[in-house]
């Protein structure tokens, strides 16, 4: 009979003694872009012009650059991305949005937001992105636009969306707040949607603490899209000492969304860093893959050949819980947490019975004749709620600690399956904190 260590939730000695990697990362160059910021006298993409462009236009272009797209409007956070994309496609009352039923609540809300009605459509169980199949079943006369996420570490069949999208005459929209620099057939997801949107808030693998982006190759979108984040202005073709680098046009109703200088510079500089970072992240990976492979204790999620690069934001690993004694994933998550000291999480709960989602209770949609549409309750996401009692995941700057971390994830694997009979002595219930 094997011996069980007490788990560290119940005083034994946790697994991961060493600290993580710090996260978000910094260094010299950051500093050094913050400060010239901070001494500049321009705070923000409308303050006036002082003889350099603003870090606002320069991550623009950069950003651009490196998704392969031919424009990119920051934005002051990922939900002001999907707004303004939403608007930018002109889409409101009347329209419904087709949203994944498994993934972080402010793609339900931001659909919800423009007035127009989030259907929440069931995910596939090989990525946890939404399922092209449960999409055509969710289609109706009123769908105007398809918003898709490329969830945790993989892509959504990007494919099959993009012809969906294509013979319905609907626009796709590609959130990739969780996978910045991933690719698809060789090419950088959110260049295949019509606008792709980025969220690069604290845990996300490109940071500026609060941030976010939208990226396009349509020019008239991208003049609706600047307009959208700056009050109805774009950028002035020609700079001035002391005078605004915005244009008034107007043309569309637009409200500040804008990223302030200091959340520009920030990102310029991180941007140098990204490929790297994803490149130790894929060390993570590949490592625990093998350890895995060994010892069969949980499984990594299945590659698609179609996706040439894969990002980690938060590594998915589904375990079979009767290794467990039955223990639910959320307790098996508490455990890991204890042992690791960084946060294992369930995936979200899925979205029809999320508590942050709360349409029918906003005034947006008050005393309209359509309430009910907005019922969550009136979605069935099987796949979703399997997927919720299988999966674990781990947030992306663990990863960065390479093999050792992987070492630590396994060894913590490893004693809680062996300490598995106290997991019952562990809370159960759901926990909807995930990153
Ligand atoms: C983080 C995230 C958002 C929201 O971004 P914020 O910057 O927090 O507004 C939207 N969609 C997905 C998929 C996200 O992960």
């Amino acid at each position: 009979m094997n011996e069980s260590e007490d788990l560290a939730l119940f005083g034994g000695p946790a697994v991961r003694k060493l600290p993580w990697p710090l996260w978000p990362t910094a260094d010299v160059g950051t500093e050094l872009v913050l400060k010239e910021v901070l001494y500049s006298g321009r705070w923000a993409l409308s303050g006036a012009y002082r003889g350099k462009e603003s870090f606002e236009k320069r991550f623009a272009r950069d950003f651009a650059n490196y998704c392969e797209v031919d424009y990119c409007v920051p934005t002051v956070n990922g939900t002001a991305a999907l707004t303004i994309a939403l608007l930018a496609l002109g889409i409101g009352i009347g329209d419904e949005v087709l949203v994944p039923g498994l993934t972080w609540v402010a793609c339900a809300s931001a659909v919800m937001s423009v007035g127009a009605t989030p259907i929440l459509v069931d995910i596939e169980p090989a990525t946890l992105a939404m399922a092209p199949a449960a999409a055509r079943a969710a289609w109706s006369m009123r769908t105007a636009a398809i918003l898709l996420v490329h969830p945790f570490c993989r892509i959504a069949d990007i494919d099959a969306f993009v012809e969906l999208c294509d013979e319905r005459g609907v626009p796709l929209i590609e959130d990739c707040s969780q996978a910045h620099g991933a690719q698809w057939r060789g090419r950088k997801v959110g260049s295949f949607g019509a606008i792709g949107c980025f969220s690069m808030q604290q845990s996300k693998l490109l940071t500026s603490g609060e941030g976010g982006a939208v990226i396009t190759s349509h020019r008239q979108l991208y003049e609706r899209l600047q307009q959208l984040r700056a009050d109805g202005r774009i950028y002035s073709g020609s700079q001035q000492l002391a005078k605004l680098d915005l244009v008034e046009v107007g043309s569309v109703q637009g409200q500040n969304f804008c990223l302030s200088e200091f959340q520009a510079a920030l990102l310029t500089d991180r941007l140098t860093h990204l490929d790297s970072e994803n490149q130790q992240r894929e060390c993570f990976v590949a490592a625990l893959r093998a350890m895995l492979q060994e010892s069969g204790l949980a499984a990594l999620p299945p590659v698609d050949t179609r996706a040439s690069r894969y990002v980690y934001y938060n590594l998915l690993l589904q375990v079979d819980t009767a290794k467990f004694s039955n223990a639910s994933v959320d307790a098996i998550a508490r455990a890991l947490t204890a042992e690791l000291n960084v946060q294992v999480s369930p995936v979200y709960l899925p979205t029809t019975r999320h508590p942050l989602y709360n349409p029918l209770g906003s005034p947006r949609i008050k005393g309209r004749p359509d309430l009910a549409s907005f019922d969550p309750g009136r979605f069935q996401l099987p796949s979703a709620e399997l997927a919720r009692s299988r999966c674990i995941t781990i947030p992306n700057w663990p990863l960065l600690d390479g093999v050792a971390g992987a070492q630590s994830v396994h060894v913590a694997l490893k004693k809680v399956e062996k300490a598995s009979l106290q997991l019952l002595r562990v809370d159960q219930t759901p926990s909807f904190e995930a990153f």
